[in-house]
């Protein structure tokens, strides 16, 4: 995978500004279309951040031509004509004037700068866009460009594609636990030593997959992370951690929003692997919580399997399938289970679970996300009320 660019900033920084252009095609009419507005935003942030990401293209304000591959098209034009429109008639500044300060606007809450009614409606004040730290889109932003017309395969599937596809070359049981295997060792070896994990690794799977983890799952450590020369780790999640306003702070967003910061390690940077940013923000960032509840079910001797069937869902305990989403708006995490359940509709269980610190974040987050997913086959719980019933069960059935 190539990392075109560090982060956000790296991000803004590869890209070179061009005059804004905005196209006279005709865009979004505010009435008739208010509820496109976001969805046509996040649709840009991804199709830019894909072409960075797998293309490795900068971004650029001049306009896309046969001569010049690198630039807006048409939808990205549209889209930033739109932003514009709906500023000026908010009396906002215009944001959608430049694409780079556009996308560094992305990075912060839209209630901090996109202060639109149709922000406010949807639930949108805290949702952030673009990953500041990766530079990658959020989850929610792909999830609120689903469905918007002209996007392609999601950059999740792309990101693991070759992974897939030699996993697919095994007998069905197989592949599902290399599959658990690897991402379960992923999340809980965000920096490491690869060499370290050979030996054992290449034991449980085969080596064209060991291959992937090590070229395309992992990078270097780049010197920046390195604080008085060495990299401090994360007690509680092995990550690396950065230079805070007052002290070290954890790199993973999940283990910041639930644990003190606490180092008592460093290693040498050229002695570690990373994990590849793509990765980080798929099955990282997620994982942490995913793997404290996998842990806590295991630890109370509940039969918890991890990412069964390559992920159909997160966790299944028996007859009970757990999806468990960590979104900063619960308005768009039930707008994406009101269209689709998805590996939850092979469980007649079904649990969709919120980080405890995520639910805590807002009033009412879990009423407002069964409200917003509308559906009653689908139980929405935080992460210690699902632990309690599921003990529960377990004991029931004792
Ligand atoms: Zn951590």
């Amino acid at each position: 995978m190539r990392d075109v660019s560090e982060s956000a900033a790296g991000m803004r920084q590869a890209m070179h500004a061009g005059a804004p252009q905005h196209g006279d095609e005709p865009g979004f009419h505010e009435s008739a279309n208010n509820g496109l507005l976001i969805a046509s935003l996040a649709a840009l942030v991804v199709r830019l951040a894909r072409m960075s990401l797998f293309e490795g293209k900068m971004v650029s304000g001049t306009s896309r031509t046969h001569g010049s591959p690198v630039g807006l098209g048409p939808d990205d034009r549209r889209a930033m004509s739109a932003i514009s429109r709906a500023c000026l008639v908010q009396g906002l500044p215009d944001h959608g004037a430049e694409i780079h300060d556009l996308l560094a606007l992305c990075t912060r809450p839209l209630g901090e700068w996109l202060t639109l009614p149709e922000v406010v409606q949807a639930g949108l004040n805290h949702t952030v866009l673009i990953h500041a730290d990766d530079g990658i889109p959020t989850a929610e932003a792909e999830e609120l460009a689903a469905g918007f017309t002209g996007m392609t395969a999601a950059i999740e599937e792309q990101l693991f594609a070759r992974f897939v596809d030699v996993l697919s070359r095994h007998p069905e049981g197989q592949a599902n636990t290399y599959y658990t295997k690897v991402r379960e060792f992923v999340v809980r070896n965000p920096v490491c030593n690869l060499d370290e994990f050979k030996v054992g690794l290449t034991d449980e799977v085969p080596a064209r997959l060991w291959m992937i983890i090590q070229r395309e799952f992992y990078e270097a450590v780049p010197t920046g992370w390195c604080i008085d020369g060495t990299v401090p780790i994360c007690d509680h999640c092995g990550n690396a951690m950065k230079k805070g306003r007052a002290a070290l702070v954890c790199r993973t967003a999940a283990c910041v929003a639930s644990h003190a910061a606490r180092s008592s390690r460093s290693v040498a940077a050229s002695s570690v692997m990373r994990v590849a940013r793509g990765i980080r923000q798929y099955w990282v960032e997620p994982g942490i919580d995913e793997l404290r509840l996998y842990d806590a079910l295991r630890a109370s001797g509940l039969p918890a399997e991890l990412y069964p069937f390559r992920d159909r869902v997160d966790i299944a305990v028996g007859d009970t399938g757990i999806d468990l989403k960590a979104y900063v708006s619960p308005e768009t995490l039930g707008q994406k289970f009101r269209r689709s359940i998805g590996g939850l509709a092979y469980y007649p269980q079904r649990l969709l679970v919120v980080p405890d610190w995520q639910a805590a974040s807002m009033p009412s987050y879990l009423d407002r996300l069964s409200r917003a997913m509308g559906r009653d086959d689908v139980t929405c719980l935080t992460v210690s009320q699902a632990l309690a019933r599921l003990r529960s069960k377990e004991s029931g059935y004792a």
